[in-house]
């Protein structure tokens, strides 16, 4: 794959590694909460589908059970009017009452109330048990109303048997319309513990079936302290009336549990039935995977985020040391001024530009005089310490940021002086002498002028010609110089000679 150059540098920044680092966890990060809040509306999804599917069934099977009451409760109604009844014998009226009773295991007691409120028939027991019941709600309500049809009472506890039930009753209208009674019939309250024990809710699940008018007839997981209590006025109650069914999260009055409720009328009855599921449990499930998800997309985070700092760290490192590598390159151990492979490049370039501006371009060779008598009689580290000297005289003795002092063989310097022409250079050698004149190593008793150099100076205006000439002519007047005594400047013949009013001159000035 070729990469694109703008690519393949950006991919070799420091800055670019660092952001990507940040950034992909950033997007993992993004990603993996994407998925998590997914797989919550999963979890909800299938809560509501479950508890929706629950109520289903259970609401089936309570209105089926409860219309088999009904319809015995009519069979009685219509039987009652069987002429001659009165007259039958016990057992055969019994025949005849109950031909269509069902008899259950959760059918609690059927029988016939007069408008006293007197039982006058018993399903399956003659004679009848004694007792009144005048004073329930269902006699009073169907006493005062003829119109109310199926009528289903207040859960109580029956005074017969003692266990607790719901009633369903239906009013007997005497010939005349008026009040004659009402035929009863029950269910028992342990048949919806048997029908809601099979299913299994978790631990603060629960089902609840209501009256229309807020009491609660029994209660999943089942407490005697629950049966009868009257919620009216809770907000769970009230979305259960106005809505009919459906589904919401509330806070349950009675025990401060916050579930996700699902609920539903039961057939055409007056009965409100829910099922209610733990928030807490329905996201049990998806909690435990979050955490674990979330755990490891936060360690592979830090892990990425950790390695794309260290990465860039050391890409860093390693930026800074080829930076210090590429120095060293082009710097002179002894001196610390640039070797001759940066004097090479320099003055390519210095060249270049040169003949693109036709600007002047000047160029002194210094060589140390006799230097080799200064090792000879002081030591090579003395002869170091002289050149370490040399080259601290010429860098002060040029001031633009682009000349360039160059070592460029043992005891010779190169000073490359762009934009000067030959009388600046020529001021440049001046100050050369100088400075070295006033060098010494007073460690080693080299005292001041003990040490001379000789010049070459060479300088052309735009010159197009090969480099090679302008070093060429600075080193044919360094020999010159050296010939000529020695601690002394020769300028190369040809030298910017339209700008140097007087070579020769100037030759004598710095001689
Ligand atoms: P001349 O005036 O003709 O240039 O005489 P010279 O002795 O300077 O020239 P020559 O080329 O004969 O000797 C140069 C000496 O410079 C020889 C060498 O020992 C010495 N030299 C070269 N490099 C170094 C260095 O790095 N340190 C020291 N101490 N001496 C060096
Ligand atoms: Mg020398
Ligand atoms: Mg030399």
């Amino acid at each position: 794959m070729v990469l694109s150059p703008r690519l393949a540098r950006r991919l070799r920044s420091t800055r670019s590694w660092i952001a990507l680092g940040v950034l992909a966890p950033l997007g993992m990060l993004v990603v993996s909460g994407l998925m998590l809040l997914d797989l919550r509306r999963d979890a909800w999804d299938k809560a509501e589908q479950t508890s929706r599917n629950l109520l289903q069934v259970i609401e089936r099977d309570i209105a089926r059970n409860v219309e088999v009451i009904d319809l015995t409760l009519q069979a009685v109604q219509d039987n009652l009017r069987t002429p001659g009844l009165a007259q039958l014998d016990p057992a055969l009226r019994q025949l005849v009452l109950f031909d269509r009773a069902a008899t259950a295991r959760d059918l609690g007691v059927m029988f016939v109330l007069d408008e006293n409120g007197d039982v006058v028939e018993d399903l399956g027991v003659s004679p009848p048990r004694k007792g009144n019941f005048a004073d329930r709600d269902y006699f009073q309500a169907h006493k005062a109303n003829r119109h109310l049809g199926l009528y289903v009472g207040q859960p109580v506890v029956s005074r017969l048997t003692g266990e607790r039930m719901i009633n369903f009753s239906r009013r007997i209208d005497k010939p005349d319309g008026s009040f004659g009674g009402l035929v009863l019939g029950s269910l028992k309250l342990t048949y919806f513990g048997r029908l809601f024990e099979r299913i299994g809710l978790g631990h603060d699940g629960a089902i609840n079936l209501y009256l229309r008018d807020g009491t609660r007839i029994t209660r999943h997981p089942y407490l005697e302290a629950d049966v009868g209590v009257n919620i009216a006025g809770a907000a769970t109650f009230e979305r259960f009336v106005r809505e009919g069914s459906g589904t919401f999260v509330e806070t349950s009055v009675r025990d401060g549990v916050q579930r996700l409720y699902t609920f539903t009328r039961v057939g055409d009855l007056p009965l409100l039935l829910n099922v209610a599921l733990a928030v807490d449990e329905v996201e049990a499930g998806w909690r435990a995977k979050a955490a674990v998800i979330s755990a490891v997309v936060l360690v592979l985070c830090g892990l990425t985020v950790s390695l794309s700092l260290l990465f860039g760290r050391e890409l860093r490192r390693r930026e800074r040391l080829q930076a210090e590598l590429a120095r060293l390159s082009l710097t002179d151990a002894l001196t610390g001024l640039a070797n001759r492979r940066r004097f090479e490049e320099t003055f390519e370039r210095a060249r270049e530009g040169a003949r693109r501006t036709g600007r002047p371009l000047s160029l002194l060779l210094v060589d140390a005089d006799h230097f080799k008598r200064f090792n000879d009689r002081y030591g090579h580290p003395v002869g170091d310490e002289v050149l370490r000297g040399l080259a601290r005289c010429l860098s002060e003795s040029v001031h633009r940021p682009d000349d360039l002092v160059a070592r460029v063989g043992g005891e010779e310097f190169a000073m490359l002086l762009p934009d000067t022409d030959g009388e600046g250079a020529a001021r440049i050698a001046a100050k050369v002498h100088e400075t070295v004149a006033a060098l010494g190593v007073a460690s080693a008793g080299i005292g001041a002028g003990a040490v001379t150099v000789s010049v070459g100076l060479a300088s052309r205006y735009g010159t197009g010609d090969g480099a090679e000439d302008l070093y060429r002519d600075a080193d044919a007047a360094l020999y010159e110089a050296k010939a000529g005594g020695r601690n002394r400047t020769r300028c190369a013949p040809g030298s910017d000679e339209r700008h140097v009013a007087d070579v020769s001159a100037l030759r004598l000035v710095v001689s």
